[in-house]
Parts: structure tokens; sequence; C-alpha cells
């Protein structure tokens, strides 16, 4: 391993997809069109910070046009390069096939450490940067629509659709060039959370199944199921919460930039998550003992090891010490292509990220629709179904002569929220997408994973989309 570098994450996604396109029975020049990044994007432009000018570097990829908008998140790292990109943009492209998403693949990135710059100039950084792509045309509600990424959130989002809509007074459809915005502007119920719940609905379906989850020798169900969480930002955070508060798992370990913490009691990750915000970091958490380093939690004997934070986080430099039945990719590229080849063959379930957190552009989708719209999902059917199901409560009272207790009565007669409604939508999404790649698995011999047979929904759809154009008979 001296001299071992691990592939880069682009190189990782292309090895993936030539696994799965050589089993896909897709001509070879289709394939490399839906390979290949549609447009790529560079700008280097000035910003003030204090009395000096610093240039920042950014990008915007559109991985794929067979369908538009394109969509995807816009990262605020140092380490962002075109490479990781271009890499993250296609996986947006396979991640919205998959789980039915109407929408090409996109990735945004500004290289800087947003921790260094304080909230003015970040705000600067980012309407500077949604300027540049006005200027080209690469951002609009019909053209291209970022969201949220590692580094940014629903702040960063309203400054973008305030800079949009400055530019173009009068376009009535301006809500909808950007997703993950605060609720109060234009944002939808349930955005912030929703990759993690997706990530928790993906796993409680997988583990659904009593003949795979037998093979690795787990029972069915998430209850108890023991957890180790690598990042506690917006996915890793509230995957560990929704998971512990409606599945009943036990978070064993946490591992942050700061280090790691671990409990075989469990760790409460609400609590941990306020403890950090108020120490600035999750070390010396009361009840958990604190880990030689943040990669040690990786290391720990659990049943689902999930890494939320950045790409190449298990590579073949430490794949010999992971010792979790299941690796669920709730960040996107955590495990290197070589360290996913040689999980595999320990027997290790991989549930690949280009499904699993796909719940952050379901849900960017149904604020998009919403956007287009211009109506909050279930204004108009709420009250009608409340009125509906309080009478049919009280016809079944008087029918039966037994009373329904007032927590029942609430339960049956509530009309759907808007919050409730997007839950379902994605769990929905999630159960279906889940069942169509296991379906794949079951079917095609060749195919003896969750990722191959991700790439193989995805390839199929992106394929059937062109040749139903006419392009590729
Ligand atoms: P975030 O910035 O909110 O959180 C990331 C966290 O990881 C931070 O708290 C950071 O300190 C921590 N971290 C960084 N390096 C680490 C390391 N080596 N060890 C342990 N912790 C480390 O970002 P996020 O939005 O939660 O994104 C995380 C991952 O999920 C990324 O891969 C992103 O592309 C992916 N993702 C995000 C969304 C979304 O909706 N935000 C959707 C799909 C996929």
């Amino acid at each position: 391993m001296k001299n071992y570098q691990p592939p880069s994450f682009l190189e990782s996604v292309n090895e993936n997809f030539e696994r799965a396109a050589a089993v896909s029975g897709i001509p070879k020049g289709l394939l490399a069109q839906i390979q290949t990044c549609n447009s790529i994007y560079q700008m280097n432009f000035p910003v003030k910070i204090g009395n000096q000018y610093k240039v920042v570097t950014a990008f915007r990829v559109q991985h794929s046009h067979h369908r538009l908008p394109t969509k995807g998140g816009i990262r605020y790292s140092i380490h962002v390069n075109q490479d990781e990109v271009m890499a993250l943009a296609a996986l947006m492209t396979y991640k919205c096939a998959i789980v039915d998403v109407p929408f090409g693949g996109a990735k945004g990135g500004v290289k800087i450490t947003p921790w260094k710059y304080t909230e003015e100039q970040l705000e600067r950084i980012t309407r500077r940067y949604t300027t540049e792509l006005i200027r080209k045309d690469f951002i609009g509600p019909g053209i291209d629509v970022p969201a949220p990424d590692y580094g940014t959130g629903s702040r960063e989002m309203a400054w973008i659709l305030d800079t949009y809509q400055t530019f173009n007074g009068g376009e009535i459809d301006s809500a909808g060039c950007v997703t993950g915005k605060p609720v109060n502007q234009n944002g939808i119920r349930g955005r912030t959370e929703a990759t993690g719940r997706g990530v928790y609905y993906g796993l409680v379906q997988l583990l659904s199944y009593a003949d795979d989850m037998k093979e690795i020798g787990l029972k069915t169900g998430m209850a108890g199921k023991t957890l180790v969480i690598q990042g506690l930002g917006n996915v890793g955070y509230y995957t560990g919460k929704i998971c512990q508060e409606e599945g009943d798992a036990k978070i064993i370990a946490v591992s942050e930039y700061e280090g790691a913490i671990h409990s075989p009691d469990g760790i409460d990750v609400d609590k941990l998550y306020k403890f950090r915000q108020k120490t600035g970091s999750i070390m010396g958490f009361p009840g958990t003992t604190n880990m030689k380093s943040r990669e040690q939690a990786l290391e720990l004997k659990c049943d689902i090891l999930i890494p939320a934070a950045l790409e190449n986080q298990i590579t073949m430099l430490n794949a010999k010490k992971i010792k979790a039945k299941i690796i669920a990719e709730a960040a996107n590229g955590p495990v290197s292509a070589d360290a996913d080849a040689y999980l595999r063959d320990k027997g290790v379930i991989i549930v690949p990220d280009m499904y699993l957190n796909a719940g952050g552009v379901t849900v960017s989708y149904f604020e998009w629709l919403k956007n287009l719209s211009h109506m909050r999902f279930g204004r108009m059917e709420k009250r009608f179904n409340q009125n509906t199901y309080t009478l049919f409560a009280e016809k079944l009272e008087a029918m039966t002569g037994k009373s329904i207790t007032a927590k029942e009565r609430r339960m049956l007669t509530k009309g759907a929220d808007e919050v409730d409604l997007v839950r379902s939508g994605l769990e929905e999404t999630m159960v279906t997408a889940y069942d169509q790649i296991r379906e794949i698995l079951r079917r095609k011999k060749s195919v003896t994973d969750l990722r191959t047979a991700a790439f193989l929904s995805a390839l199929n759809k992106v394929s059937s989309d062109y040749m139903n154009k006419g392009i590729f008979p």
C-alpha cells in the first residue's frame, strides 16, 4: 500500500459506469453520449474581501441535456476541482433517472473554504457566482436549477434566488430557478431533512427483505441496528436523527472533522448536534469515549456504516479494516471503485449513493413543481378531506355504537399538509426505486451488486429517452 494512490472520484464513477455499460446491451455510441459531460463552464471572478480583491475559481457542469432543466447542488469547498464537479454532475444524471425525476444532471462548485469568510463576504461571492451563471445562461427554471450541497444551505439558495430575480424581473416562474430555499422564500416544507429522510426510507426498504438480510446474518427491520455515522452535517445529522427517532436504530459512533466519539450504549444524535453547535466540537460529549482518530470510527464493528461527509473516504487504505455488514452511501462517492470491488467480494452490501441520497433531488423536484404551480401542496384538498373524514368517523361511531378516542379522531380525520405529502411522495419514490433496482439484481444473472443494478436502471431510462427523441434509433 506504500505507493497506493486511490482512483480519483471521476475515475471511480467512470469505472462503475463501464462495469454496468458492459452488461447493458446499449450501443457503444449511445453509451458514450450518456457518459460524456455536455457543458462545462469554469469561471474566475474577482470579489472584494476587506481591502483586497480575491480571484475566486468556480464551476458549473451540465452533464446531460437529455432532459431539461438540468439539476444539481452547489458545493463550497477548497477541494473543488473540475473533475470532482464532473463526477458529481454525472451522478446527478443517473440519480434523477433512478428516482424518475425528469431532469438532466448538473453540479456546481466554488473553490473556497466557507468558514474563512464572513456572512457578508459569502453573500458577495454567492451573488457574483450567480451573476456569472446568468451571463452565460447557465441558470433558470427551464435551463439549470441549482440546490444545496456540501458547504451550502438554504441561506445561499435565498441569495441565488434574489440575484436571479433582480436580473429577471417579471419572469413569472423565476422562483423555480433554484431549490432548497427557505420555506418563507418559495421553499418547501421537508426539503432540509429530505436527503437524510430518503436515506432512512431507502434503508428501511433494504432491511425489509428477509432473504437478503439472511445472507449477511441480519434480521429484518431498522430497530436495534447499530449505526456508525461519518459527518454530522445536513445529510449525516438528519439520517441519524430519523433512523434513531423513527427507526429505533442505535448510533454507536459519530465521526466529524475534529475527531470521533464512541458509545456502545448509543448516542443521542440530536443532543450531540446541539452540543457541537454550542462547543464547536463533538469531542467530550457526555457518556461517550473519544476515539484516537476520526478515521477509527469507520473501522468499528457495526451493522450499518453511513459515510455522510465526502468522496473517497473508504479506499484500499482502510477497506480491509471495515467490519460493517452494510455501507450506506449517504455522501456522494465515499467508496472508491477498487475498495468497492474488494468489499463486494467480502459480501458487504453497499447501497449506492446515486440511489440512496436521491431524497434531496426528489424533494427539490417537488419544490420546483410547487414554484411552477404557484401554490402550496395540500391547499386545495386538505379541508375537504378533513370534513369528509370527520363525517365518516361520526357515522362509524353511530353505526358501531363505539366511540373513537380523541387521539384516534385526530389521526383519522387529518387532512394532509404540505409536509405530509412531501414525506409520502419521498417514501413512495425511494421504495419504488429500490424495488426496481432489486428486481434488476434478481433477474439479471450478470449483475451481482446494487450499484451495477442501479446504474442499469439509470442507463435503461436515459437511453430510452435518447431513442424516443430519434437521435439513436
Ligand atoms: P455539510 O457541509 O452539511 O456536512 C458535511 C459534514 O462532514 C460537515 O459537518 C464536515 O465537518 C464533515 N466532514 C468533512 N470531512 C470529514 C471527515 N474527513 N470526517 C468526518 N467528517 C467530515 O454537507 P452535506 O450537505 O451534508 O453533504 C454531505 C455529503 O452528502 C456530500 O457528499 C454531498 O455531496 C452529499 N449530498 C448532499 C445532499 C444535500 O441535500 N445536502 C444531497 C445529496 C448528496
